[in-house]
């Protein structure tokens, strides 16, 4: 049953009396969604369920889930907003109201593609605009993720235009918000039923070069623990494989060079996480010494971070002189911020009030209303 992962997932981070309001939320989303069941046939509380979930991976506080639990009650089971109020207080309240008020908005099919590309930029700009508070955000991108999950009990019609309006709005914002982890599941939810001969072809491809993969990188990994070992490095390395929709932009971009795609470094970066920034350096002097590093390819997001926060050292080598490998540096800090983007700064901390990451997120927010 969900509702016990959720207490699981989220006991992991609040303290017992922040639960209070979590399981009150349930209770009362359980008690409103009585008898009502998905398209799937599933129970309706399955949903909220799982997009809290989703927020609980993020490691969002107490209200967020909350607001989760209760993100539809308003929509579907016509309880008005002032009872939520009422029994979850206004910051609760707040989050589900935005989260309705959010989910009247959809893209217009009808235009050329410039009128729709534009129209999904407008849509962007409001979905960050009318979110007083981003939280809100994060509740629609995962509502929206398990809608995905789900898509498949609705018409091809109905799974081709959610599909389309995912990739166009949805994933992108994730994106500009820097969080990987619902990005790229939201990407490859979409390809797979926008193109899903494609999407097949390319998960068989990934799925028949695993051994071969694994193998090349326990390898590395090998090498260059021995190579940090000897200068006092203490570093975490790992295969990084790539989702699908990030290989079929990267075969598209190739067939359009007259390239071939096939090769294993295709499918894979490695990815070395140290502790501190100046360890980042030295691992990459070492990583250099090592292996001749592709001219071009060497770019520092740690000193010029993304625009959404990201930053690494990124850099391609030619490993024993004949393959070339992608390898991503950075501090486990800079990882979580990589996974997770903004939603990182609205991370519940233990005994830290909720205005202690004021100015990080005003930073965040500027740089956003900046983008547009
Ligand atoms: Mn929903």
């Amino acid at each position: 049953m969900s509702f016990s992962r959720l207490m699981e997932k989220a006991q992991g981070y609040l303290p017992s009396e922040k639960m209070v309001v979590v399981e009150a939320a349930y209770n009362f989303a359980l008690k409103a969604h009585q008898g009502q069941v998905r398209k799937s046939g599933k129970p309706y509380i399955e949903h909220p369920l799982q997009v809290a979930l989703t927020l609980a991976e993020l490691q969002l506080d107490a209200s967020s889930l909350a607001a989760a639990l209760l993100h539809d009650v308003v929509e579907i089971c016509d309880i008005p907003i002032s009872e939520v109020e009422a029994k979850f207080g206004s910051e609760v309240a707040k989050l589900v109201d935005g989260t309705t008020k959010l989910g009247k908005l959809s893209l217009k099919t009808s235009g050329g593609a410039a009128a729709r590309q534009a129209q999904a930029e407008n849509l962007r700009k409001m979905l960050v605009a009318m979110a007083e508070d981003l939280r809100v955000v994060f509740i629609k991108l995962a509502d929206r993720l398990h809608n995905m999950r789900t898509l498949d009990a609705l018409s091809l019609e109905k799974q081709r235009s959610i599909a389309q309006e995912t990739l166009e709005i949805y994933a992108p914002l994730a994106h500009r918000l820097g969080i990987w982890e619902l990005k790229w599941q939201l990407e490859d939810l979409s390809f797979r039923h926008l193109e899903p001969v494609k999407y097949r072809q390319i998960a068989k491809l990934v799925a028949a070069r695993r051994a071969q993969r694994e193998s090349f990188i326990t390898q590395i990994i090998q090498t260059l623990s021995q190579e940090f070992e000897r200068v006092g490095l203490k570093a975490e390395m790992s295969g990084r494989p790539k989702h699908i929709y990030s290989i079929y932009q990267k075969m598209e971009r190739y067939s359009a060079l007259g390239k071939h795609f096939d090769d294993i470094h295709d499918l894979l970066a490695l990815r070395v996480l140290v502790g501190t920034v100046p360890d980042c350096y030295s691992a990459v002097g070492v990583i250099h010494s090592l292996w001749r590093p592709l001219p071009e390819e060497f770019d520092d997001f740690i000193a010029n971070p993304k625009p959404n926060g990201y930053q690494s050292l990124h850099t391609a080598v030619m490993y024993q002189g004949t393959t070339p490998l992608e390898i991503q540096i950075r501090t486990r800090d800079m990882h979580y911020i990589a996974e997770y983007g903004v939603a990182a700064h609205w991370r519940y901390k233990e005994g830290e009030e909720k205005d202690i990451h004021f100015e990080e997120r005003i930073a965040w927010l500027r740089q956003l209303i900046e983008w547009h």
